[in-house]
């Protein structure tokens, strides 16, 4: 394994732990897909929480003008596969703090719990495990900057890019492998449908 792991043996690790499979699935969205990424199915696995966040932390501190804010940088995740990463960031990084936003019920605006607040100037690093519309962590961004944050990076573990993945701009994205998964808009438009593979339907 490499200071940085690379492309092939950060797939491994999901593939090996039954995160990353492979068929014909149908997210949440009606997208279908050929693949689907579960990462904390891999995170059970405390090593390999350790391998993939400490080689993410490399990533981040690879970036000079993220490595001199380290003292005073939050990393921080929405709810809840993001947390094994925050925090293995944050202790690799010995960033200053780490904290999440959560929602009870689907539908609400993340948040944060009562008396999280944001000092005005804050920077952030926000994490997730997997980077795959963005809209989580678009509403993340937003909801920090409104409250006096600013964002200066995005980590996840895997990106894995849809047709609609949300655009951050020129915001430094770091992820330690991308997954180009192919997408169907619906069964009509699926290949996979059309070969007549079985379809399972997944939660998240
Ligand atoms: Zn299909």
């Amino acid at each position: 394994m490499h200071i940085i792991p690379t492309q092939d043996e950060v797939v491994a690790i999901p593939r090996e732990t039954g995160a990353l499979r492979d068929g014909h699935f149908q997210y949440p969205s009606g997208l279908h897909s050929n693949e689907y990424l579960q990462v904390p199915l891999a995170m059970r696995y405390f090593q390999y929480q350790k391998t993939l966040s400490v080689g993410l932390s490399r990533l981040l501190r690879a970036n000079s003008e993220i490595r001199a804010m380290i003292k005073d940088l939050s990393v921080v995740t929405p709810m809840t596969g993001g947390l094994p990463v925050a925090y293995g960031v944050t202790e690799a990084l010995r960033a200053k703090q780490v904290y999440w936003a959560e929602r009870e019920h689907d539908g609400e605006p993340l948040h944060f719990r009562q008396y999280l607040e944001q000092h005005p100037g804050e920077q952030v690093v926000l994490v997730d495990d997997i980077l795959r519309t963005g809209k989580k962590l678009k509403e993340m961004k937003k909801l920090l900057e409104a409250r006096g944050a600013t964002v200066v990076g995005l980590a996840v573990v895997i990106y894995q890019p849809t047709p609609d993945t949300f655009n951050f701009g020129n915001l430094p994205l770091y992820y330690l492998a991308k997954l180009e998964a192919s997408y169907y808009a619906d069964a009509e438009h699926c290949d996979l449908c059309r070969q007549g593979l079985p379809l399972e339907k997944v939660w998240i």
